[in-house]
């Protein structure tokens, strides 16, 4: 896809206030990349929340640990792009290529008003299949898993669910040309990033037909009422038209049914999918093995194919969020070595095209175990010492050999420094723990 795309234009592309003439284009490669140079713009309203928020209610609307984690989880949910197309394009193309029945204009205000109304009707059905189809839920439930609701959970997305949702895609593919689908894609997903605040309230008559915070906010609820409801991306029509609609009533609590209490990365990502392993070796028969993967989360053998919700724990309104204390020295050392991955991601979206195979692939390791580090770290796990001691061997050695960048030009020393002490204070913290677990031994 193309590159730069006007800080005005991209500004108004998060709000879908764009419009046909300006992002309208006739071959992918054209295609502004809205979402990768959206970041500024993510920041900024991230920031905006926290201010606003603190001015309204006294307290940070986003803890630390919990808006890493969902910041580290959009992270990881891209790197595939660093290796591929997306699948969903991908897919669209090879149909497109092959099996179209007509070829909608490309420069039609038309077709581009017609694609916008498609890609947003299979939006809807990959949500709610991803709600109602326990495999695609294991991916699903990444973007459930915060037990808040505020515009860093927006980015909290899956790394596997780009793997299925693709083919809901391809019957657009036999009409709509691929660079139109590729700019809707986008803004679809970028509009469902503003929605996830608590600060914005009713929007009056803009309620009965747009998706808003309110109504994204009950999709997000794991009480009775909220759950497998509002699954539109910009409209919530499609709600309304199929009876999945749910309006707020009582004090949403947010996350998933059982949440999961952990900030490991890797664990928020694919833990559902053991425990769906797990979960099917408990059943007799080979059909009940396979409806655990197909039929919905809360399924049990006798029961419809959704489950029965009123099986879930019961809420009391004063539900309070999984939020480990951990000292002010160690967020500070967590935000920085955090900026420095931050660095290293950002760089190899820019130099993906002039990096080589085994560069792109040392960054993204790098940028995982920093991620993964950080989780262990926050959870306050007995091998955090060990980890973060090997991640920052690897640092030095990404130091030594120019593949790692400081924050600023000016802080190469001082990031040199800071790694290397770094290395050291987790070398001795191992130490002595190994020393304490033998005298204990002993
Ligand atoms: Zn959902
Ligand atoms: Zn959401």
């Amino acid at each position: 896809m193309a590159g730069a795309v006007n800080p005005d234009t991209e500004a108004r592309a998060m709000f879908f206030m764009i419009t046909p003439n300006e992002s309208s284009f006739q071959k992918v490669e054209d295609v502004p990349q809205y979402v990768q140079q959206a970041t500024p713009f993510f920041v900024g309203l991230i920031v905006l929340e926290l201010v606003v928020g603190f001015l309204k209610t006294g307290a940070p609307v986003v803890t630390l640990s919990d808006g890493l984690t969902s910041v580290s989880a959009g992270m990881i949910s891209r790197i595939p792009l660093l290796f591929m197309r997306g699948c969903e394009l991908t897919a669209y193309m090879f149909v497109w290529d092959r099996y179209r029945l007509l070829e909608l204009p490309w420069d039609s205000a038309w077709t581009w008003w017609i694609a916008f109304l498609c890609v947003d009707f299979c939006y809807y059905w990959v949500h709610r299949l991803a709600h109602e189809v326990s495999f695609m839920w294991a991916a699903h439930q990444v973007h459930h898993s915060s037990e808040y609701y505020n515009l860093t959970t927006a980015l909290r997305q899956s790394l596997t669910q780009q793997f299925t949702s693709w083919i809901f895609y391809l019957p657009m593919a036999l009409i709509a040309p691929p660079a139109v689908f590729a700019v809707h894609i986008q803004l679809n997903f970028l509009y469902q990033f503003w929605i996830h605040t608590e600060l914005i309230k009713n929007l009056g008559p803009l309620e009965w037909v747009l998706n808003t915070p309110t109504h994204h906010k009950v999709h997000h609820g794991r009480n009775s009422y909220c759950i497998d409801k509002n699954y539109g991306g910009i409209l919530i029509i499609w709600d309304r038209l199929f009876g999945t609609f749910a309006a707020e009533k009582d004090k949403v609590v947010f996350g998933l049914v059982s949440p999961i209490n952990t900030f490991e990365i890797l664990h928020v990502q694919l833990h559902y999918y053991l425990y769906l392993g797990r979960r099917s070796t408990t059943f007799k028969t080979i059909s009940d093995k396979c409806l655990t993967f197909i039929n919905g989360p809360s399924w049990k053998p006798g029961k419809p194919r959704l489950g029965d919700h009123l099986d879930n724990p019961k809420l009391t309104g004063q539900e309070v969020p999984h939020d480990p204390s951990w000292s002010l020295p160690l967020q500070m050392y967590v935000i920085i070595h955090f900026l420095l991955a931050l660095g290293t991601y950002q760089d190899a979206f820019d130099n993906k095209m002039t990096l080589s195979q085994f560069n792109m692939l040392g960054m993204t390791g790098y940028v995982l175990l920093t991620l993964t580090s950080i989780g262990f770290l926050i959870d306050q796990r007995p091998r955090a010492a060990v980890l973060e001691m090997l991640r920052c061997v690897l640092m030095v050695t990404m130091q030594r050999y120019g593949y790692m960048k400081p924050l600023l030009p000016t802080l190469a020393v001082t990031t040199q420094a800071f790694v290397s002490l770094s290395l050291l204070y987790w070398a001795l913290r191992s130490f002595s723990q190994m020393f304490s677990i033998r005298k204990k031994t002993d």
